[in-house]
């Protein structure tokens, strides 16, 4: 097998994938902060891990998947507040929803474990513990900070320059020693959720009521759970700066292990008119909105049509030919399935078949294995399931086994990315229902579309069946009853 090749953030380029324990791989990838539900950005972010995390299973690596939960922070206090309720009720509110978002998108069945702030509390004083002793830290004005002058490494993971950060940092905070320096620990205001926790400065026990700062809680869940060092560390790249950054001063600061983490992947945005879509610009559109109208599997494949760190430029139109898509997939995925066998059939279509199998199985792999390239592994299984199709057009029977072999290599690849998974395709289309397709086809090439109109009618009323006029020609489908639209 070829080897699998990332890019790296902390080395800028593609680096062989030698996880730090033979087989087993330790991945980490920023969550949610739960105050509102999920929206496109977010399930740009999640699905691209989702199918990293796919790929290396698949790949045969042990992985260990984890996402915290954010359920303490300045923004869900804020809307909690808002909203004539506590922190922690909205928190778990919008964690519920979000647990049922990336269910119906697929992603949460693979990840291991989503754990909460609230749950490491204690884990996170003693890393700011470590810190104070260790030097790192100072107490100010009833915060702690992180003193980014006595980490030297910082800007590795940016590959910024020191005098750059405070440009970025303008929130004055007069008890910290450089305007760059981040909060560990954050003196609480009257009525907001705090913790009296005891540090000890200058060997005298002192009790800080406060709360954690938002660095601090993936290094104390990271530690506790991985140990000071894994293997990928993922997240949007906005937060490469300072957020990553800042997680990696804390944890080789206070650990001593370098580097924390092997391999830092990012995601990149999701724009829409020119902007990234967020929460603060309030032009985004959330998961269920989109899940309203369109089939989950569309979302994922509108995904994977462009590399994970590239920017996605989002309109309505890439969802519809996502959708349109993924029509195509399954109405020739059926036809394939659905293709009459015969013995006699073997010699002519059974060499052919396996060709397509085995080039499908070659490519979509060495796409995978080249930093998850989801567009060429994408257009692979396009290829297949075109050649596919041609040759249950071309024969009215085709070999049996070779066909199976061809259908399990076609749900295996489109697994990882995380589509086909609906089994209507299995039900056959009745010989009325293709006649009709077939004299529709006829009807529209004769412009005698009021004629075509009313077949299309017919067989979405009588046949549950769906059609659609696409660069690929007619695609047909069937509504379905579960997740989402179908
Ligand atoms: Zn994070």
């Amino acid at each position: 097998m070829s080897l699998l090749v990332l890019y790296n953030t902390l080395s800028r380029s593609k680096e062989k994938l030698e996880p730090l324990n033979d087989k087993k791989i330790n991945m980490f990838v920023c969550g949610q902060t739960v105050y509102d539900d999920a929206h496109l950005g977010h399930a740009r972010n999640y699905v691209s891990f989702d199918i990293i995390a796919r790929w290396l299973r698949q790949r045969g690596y042990n992985l260990k998947y984890i996402q915290n939960i954010t359920d303490i922070d300045d923004k869900i206090i804020a809307r909690a507040a808002e909203n004539n309720t506590t922190p922690e009720l909205l928190a778990r509110r919008y964690e519920e929803r979000f647990m049922e978002d990336m269910s119906a998108i697929g992603v949460k069945e693979n990840v291991d474990l989503y754990p909460r702030s609230h749950d490491y509390i204690k884990e996170m004083r003693t890393q700011i513990q470590l810190l104070i002793d260790k030097g790192y830290a100072y107490l100010s004005e009833g915060n702690i900070y992180f003193e980014i002058d006595k980490f030297p490494d910082y800007t590795k993971l940016s590959g910024m320059k020191i005098d750059e950060l405070s440009k970025h940092r303008i929130e004055f905070e007069p008890g910290k020693r450089k305007p760059y320096d981040f909060t560990l620990w954050k003196k609480a205001k009257s009525g907001e959720p705090h913790w009296p926790e005891e540090f000890i400065l200058e060997d005298k026990p002192i009790i800080v009521d406060g709360r954690p700062g938002w660095h601090i809680e993936d290094t104390a869940i990271t530690n506790a759970i991985f140990g000071p060092q894994y293997d990928i560390h993922g997240g949007a790249s906005e937060l490469i700066f300072p957020h990553h950054s800042n997680e990696i001063a804390q944890d080789e600061a206070a650990f001593g292990k370098k580097p924390m983490v092997k391999y830092w992947v990012h995601s990149g945005v999701l724009r829409i008119k020119g902007e990234k879509m967020s929460k603060s610009l309030k032009n985004f559109i959330t998961i269920r909105e989109v899940l309203k109208k369109y089939d989950p599997e569309a979302l994922r494949l509108m995904v994977a049509f462009s590399h994970y760190r590239s920017q996605i430029d989002f309109s309505e139109d890439l969802l519809k030919k996502a959708s349109t898509s993924l029509n195509y997939l399954y109405s020739s995925l059926s036809m394939i399935y659905n293709a009459k066998e015969s013995e006699s059939a073997a010699r002519e279509t059974e060499k052919i078949i396996n060709e397509i199998s085995s080039s499908l199985e070659n490519e979509f792999s060495t796409a995978m294995d080249n930093d998850f390239e989801t567009p060429q592994a994408i257009a692979s299984l396009f290829n297949a399931i075109s050649s596919l199709r041609t040759v249950v057009e071309k024969n009215t029977h085709v070999d049996g086994d070779s066909k199976k072999k061809a259908i399990n290599t076609l749900l295996n690849c489109a697994s990882v990315i995380g589509i086909l998974k609906h089994d209507w395709y299995k039900e056959p289309l009745s010989e009325e229902a293709i006649s009709m397709i077939r004299e529709r086809d006829r009807l529209r090439r004769e412009k005698s579309f009021d004629e075509a109109d009313r077949i299309r009618t017919e067989l979405k009323n009588n046949y549950n069946i769906n059609i659609e006029d696409t660069e690929y020609g007619t695609v047909w489908y069937r509504e379905q009853n579960s997740q989402g639209r179908r």
